[in-house]
């Protein structure tokens, strides 16, 4: 099966009472036993069918030999750090999600997990932070919010020289774009909050592994660590996933319309979309991915002033967190996403208070297009001043 059919017909079938042609959402915690067993199931912290045909699903659109389930996005983040020790290290990208960095930085001082961050278009910088106790490459490409992208191959063959894992972030673009285990990856984790839901009506995570090893060990972590998805958010994602190639497809479409768009508008600075030429790394995005994604970020030309005024006057955006919903969401990253994560680090990572970052949505672009330029419509009147100013959104 290819991966569009796979996203409607992967693990699907789970009702053998009455043949239901979608997967019921098996709420029970529990299962009864007959003459002393079960029909493979007996709590749902463990296992349960509706979170199966989930898993299912997402192992085979990331041709994973196994996936687990979670409550969040986090969640799969904290899962995948509990394949560590204390005293393990890991070398993670400098411009990861600002969750990441944060529970990266919590087992810092609670377990004596030790992080290195690298700016991973160096690999020479990756090569030279490899050190003895170093267990797993944490990379996220395209990177949140500036998109830059990082080459998965590369890193992954830097990784298994010294027997460490390539773990990857594929939240961004989704298996409908990106394939990281077909490009050397170990571990994958999904926030399906974003793309793979793809209706802003659930947070959920995934973890996906290709090893037999690993999927043991995934498997007594989701019954240990117990932070498995429930049974009606799962039927949710599943739901979501039936769409998922014509939804990217647009996604894609539109978020071209609006890059080329602000590309050549006067009062914006700087434009980050992997699918222009001009970004620096478009070159490297066209091999590894099969599509650039529905994610832009951008520069005002201005200050803070402008930015506000920006965020103050969209229509059809909405001022809000998150992405990869049907629709288009606008956010000012130092205050929102990214206000959480440790200054110089935010700062290293070239994420300035100019930036606002859009998850294009599948509207008529015609409409989006319009919202943008009635919100553009401003007289610079502050001209990029290279001091932090307070940020009131
Ligand atoms: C949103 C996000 C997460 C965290 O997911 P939640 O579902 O919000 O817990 C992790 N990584 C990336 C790249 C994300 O965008």
């Amino acid at each position: 099966m290819r991966l569009q059919t796979k996203t409607i017909h992967a693990g699907v079938d789970k009702d053998s009472a009455f043949n239901s042609v979608i997967t019921p959402i098996y709420q029970t915690s529990t299962f009864r036993f007959e003459d002393g067993k079960t029909k493979g199931y007996d709590y749902s912290r463990t296992a349960n069918p509706t979170r199966t045909a989930l898993e299912e699903n997402i192992a085979a659109l990331e041709g994973g030999l196994r996936a687990s389930a979670v409550a969040t996005g986090m969640a799969a983040i904290t899962t995948t750090l509990h394949f560590f020790h204390s005293g393990d290290h890991i070398i993670c990208t400098h411009d990861c999600y600002g969750g990441t960095e944060r529970i990266l930085r919590t087992y810092q001082e609670l377990f004596g997990l030790e992080v290195s961050y690298v700016n991973m278009q160096d690999l020479s910088a990756v090569r030279a932070a490899v050190r003895l106790g170093t267990k797993a490459l944490w990379i996220e490409t395209p990177s949140n919010p500036l998109l830059n992208i990082v080459d998965i191959r590369a890193l992954s063959d830097i990784a298994h020289s010294h027997n460490a894992l390539s773990i990857v972030d594929n939240t961004f673009l989704s298996p409908y774009n990106q394939r990281p285990f077909e490009l050397g990856a170990d571990v994958i984790v999904h926030s399906t909050t974003k793309y793979l839901n793809g209706h802003s009506d659930v947070v959920g995570g995934a973890v996906v592994v290709n090893r037999l090893d690993l999927a043991e060990r995934l498997q007594f972590l989701q019954n240990a660590l117990g932070q498995g998805a429930s049974p009606f958010d799962c039927w949710l994602v599943l739901r979501g996933i039936k769409t998922l190639v014509p939804r990217m497809r647009i996604h894609e479409e539109n978020a071209r319309a609006v890059a080329t768009f602000l590309e050549s508008h006067p009062n914006i600075k700087k434009v980050y979309y992997p699918g222009l030429e001009s970004h620096p790394q478009h070159g490297l995005a066209r091999r590894q991915q099969s599509g650039f994604g529905g994610m832009v970020s951008f520069e005002v030309d201005g200050g803070i002033r402008e930015v506000n005024h920006v965020l103050r006057s969209v229509r059809i955006f909405s001022v809000a967190e998150s992405l990869g919903g049907v629709e288009s969401l606008i956010s000012h990253s130092v205050s929102m996403t990214h206000a959480s994560m440790n200054p110089d680090l935010r700062t290293k990572a070239g994420i300035n208070e100019r930036v606002l970052r859009l998850s294009v949505g599948i509207e008529d672009p015609d409409d989006l297009l319009a919202d943008l330029d009635q919100a553009l419509a401003f007289k610079t009147t502050v001209k990029v001043p290279n001091h932090s100013f307070a940020v009131g959104v």
